[in-house]
């Protein structure tokens, strides 16, 4: 079987080492950038590497909810097929769960596992493909990926029209808030839990940073710290995409006072100095779906002559589904293994694995769609917690 695997960021490329030693099935992965330069520092979710039913279903904010969802068989079969994956790949998963590490670094070792392993079935090509080139290389009974991120390359190509995909067609699309992604490295341990985020912040009335759950991260001798402050659209459409602490300092003084006083607060608790400056990036934060996470409308579809027809297309990662307060990795990677699951059951009908493809995505999206709606209410109570009459008005008791 030939797959095609569009886009090496962190899924391409688990979904490219999870296919690689399978028999009877070869890789090509195709890629725009030529190096990996993504610093952020990001964390896999411990469920992720859970080994029991109970252990993945750990999560303070979602845990119930992946009960509700789930059934159990669903969970055991995820369990299964995780121990299943090589020892090279499920040491790295491990390690990127313990603690937070650059993206690039997720990227390189993938990368670099992929190539050490010596089987000759990964062919790599290094292009910015188009919809037109994705469809034109397809052989019928081929399987393309497509897990180009964000802005997925096919995700609206997968709903059939008359002629061009029509922007957003298969998006569905929920804005929760603007926001700064502020991050800087401080010369002492610190750990943060929401009294730390409460106290820091009290006298921030307007722009309260709010460090992520788990998001400071101490590493031996820093610790990297890593929060959002709330903006308006307005603040979002005056500023860069992405600007140090001096433009901060210079153009947005509110928030560069509240960042004073937080980390003030920090210093006097454990007496350390930030090493370097505030990096800072401005983003909205989306929740989002493909309302179609795989070709199978264009299955059913008249007239079938399109590529799609004969060669299932699937979205992995962030081309799927994406979600804010950053777990998107670790979503990314459980599609991943789902998929890479699904295209190990060779004898599996093709409608029957587009449809579980479909189902599980759904479900994920269930799940992501609460932690985040969930996430986002309790930063809204916690931005009036000092005034209880703005509390009250957010609250929808019965
Ligand atoms: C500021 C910020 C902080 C974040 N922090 C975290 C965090 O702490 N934890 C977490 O889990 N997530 C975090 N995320 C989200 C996380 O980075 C993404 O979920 C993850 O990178 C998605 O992986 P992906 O492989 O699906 O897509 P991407 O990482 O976007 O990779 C897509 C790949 O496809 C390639 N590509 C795209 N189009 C084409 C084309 N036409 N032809 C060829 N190649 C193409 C791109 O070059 C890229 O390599 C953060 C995101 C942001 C913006």
């Amino acid at each position: 079987m030939q797959v095609h695997v569009i886009g090496a960021g962190p899924v391409g490329l688990l979904l490219t080492a999870l296919l690689q030693p399978m028999e009877g099935v070869s890789v090509r992965l195709y890629e725009k950038r030529n190096e990996y330069t993504r610093t952020r520092m990001v964390q896999l979710a411990p469920y992720l590497v859970a080994d029991s039913v109970e252990s993945y279903r750990a999560d303070a904010i979602d845990g119930d909810s992946v009960e509700a969802i789930f059934d159990p068989p669903e969970l055991e079969r995820g369990l299964a097929f995780r121990q299943s994956i090589p020892s090279d790949l499920s040491e790295l998963l491990e390690s990127w769960a313990q603690g937070f590490c650059p993206l690039k670094s997720i990227e390189e070792s993938i990368s670099a596992l992929i190539d050490a392993r010596g089987l000759d079935r990964v062919e790599r090509t290094a292009a910015v493909l188009t919809a037109e080139d994705a469809m034109a290389m397809l052989e019928p009974g081929d399987l393309l990926i497509d897990s180009t991120g964000s802005r997925s390359l096919l995700r609206d190509h997968l709903v059939p029209g008359n002629g061009d995909a029509e922007e957003g067609a298969n998006t569905l699309k929920v804005r929760l808030e603007y926001a700064l992604v502020i991050t800087f490295l401080y010369g002492q341990p610190y750990d943060c839990n929401e009294s730390c985020k409460y106290y820091k912040n009290i006298e921030n009335a307007r722009y309260k940073f709010i460090p992520m759950v788990h998001r400071t991260h101490y590493d031996g001798s820093v610790s990297h710290v890593t929060g959002i402050v709330n903006i308006s659209p307005e603040e979002f459409e005056a500023m860069p995409s992405r600007f140090d602490g001096e433009w901060l300092r210079s153009h947005v003084p509110g928030v560069a006072q509240s960042m004073d006083r937080f980390i003030e607060k920090i210093k006097q608790e454990t007496h350390g100095e930030i090493l370097g400056d505030l990096e800072i990036v401005r983003i909205p934060l989306d929740l989002y779906r493909a309302r179609n996470a795989t070709s199978r409308q264009w299955l059913t579809a008249r007239p079938s002559d399109h590529p799609f027809a004969s060669s299932p297309v699937f979205l992995a990662g962030d081309s799927a589904i994406g979600s804010p307060y950053f777990q998107s990795i670790s979503l990314g990677f459980e599609c991943a293994m789902f998929l890479a699951g699904l295209i190990a059951q060779r004898d599996l009908p093709l409608a029957e694995m587009l449809d579980r493809y479909e189902l599980y995505i759904y479900k994920q999206w269930l799940r992501v769609y609460m932690r985040s709606k969930m996430i986002k209410h309790n930063k809204d109570l916690f931005e009036s917690l000092d005034d209880p009459i703005a509390l009250l008005n957010k609250l929808h008791i019965y």
